[in-house]
């Protein structure tokens, strides 16, 4: 008997409908489609990391040729991507910032992480690329953002604030109060034909330029949009001058 722990997979059905429909109920190795009898495999072998991305569906006897080794780990993580892939209508490509225009700059080594350096317009400038990978046209309708204000210690010193430069940008997007969550529903739609790749640029802006004031102030920023007032993208988050989300401010001594 296996003594392995393993913490149950929350909402078990919702989860296994989910996973079935990825794989189109039949086998992604076998095409066996008894999926009455499929088994929900661990991706990373860890059984208590239960996020859809580290589950794949199988049938009883693929998932004994992996467990056996007879299927290794790089295929079974290529099945997945291959079907994540084949699934969204909206591929994440990726976030970088305008650097020319804005005076945040990528933070090496963390991944969606940027840091003000320059002064020049603190609102950060965002270009953000998808792809379509549905077979129809799109619209890009709303763009939803939640912002997380990092606790932070001692408050720094007074800079005086930069001559803010206004380039020439698609969207405007008002940073949300600490924990809010904005939905700016788009005038100006951007329609995308179907499997294009595309790109846009959100310039967050704020009242008070008290709140980008580098390097004292952190932020995460979440954001979704929304196509065909349908369905919505949520991308990895964005860390604004830090390298690290957090809930808690921790102090160390120092000695
Ligand atoms: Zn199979």
């Amino acid at each position: 008997m296996s003594k392995k722990i393993r913490k149950s997979i929350p909402q078990k059905n919702k989860v296994r409908a989910e996973l079935q429909k990825e794989i189109s109920s039949a086998c992604p190795f076998c095409d066996s489609q008894d999926v009455g009898h499929f088994e929900i495999h661990h991706i990373d072998e860890n059984p208590s990391n239960n996020l859809i991305e580290n589950l794949l569906l199988l049938c009883p006897t693929c998932h004994s040729k992996v467990t056996k080794g007879d299927i290794i780990t790089s295929q079974v993580k290529e099945a997945k991507n291959r079907l994540k892939n084949k699934t969204e209508k909206i591929r994440f490509i990726s976030v970088n910032v305008d650097s020319e225009n804005c005076s945040w700059l990528p933070i090496e080594g963390v991944s969606n992480a940027f840091e003000a350096v320059k002064m020049k317009s603190l609102f950060p400038i965002f270009n953000f690329s998808f792809i379509n990978q549905t077979k129809q046209t799109v619209l890009l309708t709303n763009i939803i953002t939640r912002v997380k204000r990092l606790p932070i210690g001692l408050a720094g010193p007074d800079i005086p604030l930069p001559n803010i430069l206004r380039p020439l940008i698609k969207y405007k997007i008002k940073l949300p109060d600490d924990a809010d969550k904005t939905n700016t529903v788009l005038t100006e739609e951007i329609e995308i034909p179907q499997g294009r790749a595309f790109k846009f640029q959100v310039e967050l802006y704020s009242d008070s330029m008290e709140r980008f004031k580098p390097p004292f102030n952190k932020y995460v920023l979440f954001f979704e949009f929304r196509f065909n007032d349908d369905f919505n993208i949520l991308i990895p988050k964005i860390l604004l001058n830090s390298k690290e989300d957090y809930d808690q401010l921790t102090y160390r001594i120092l000695g």
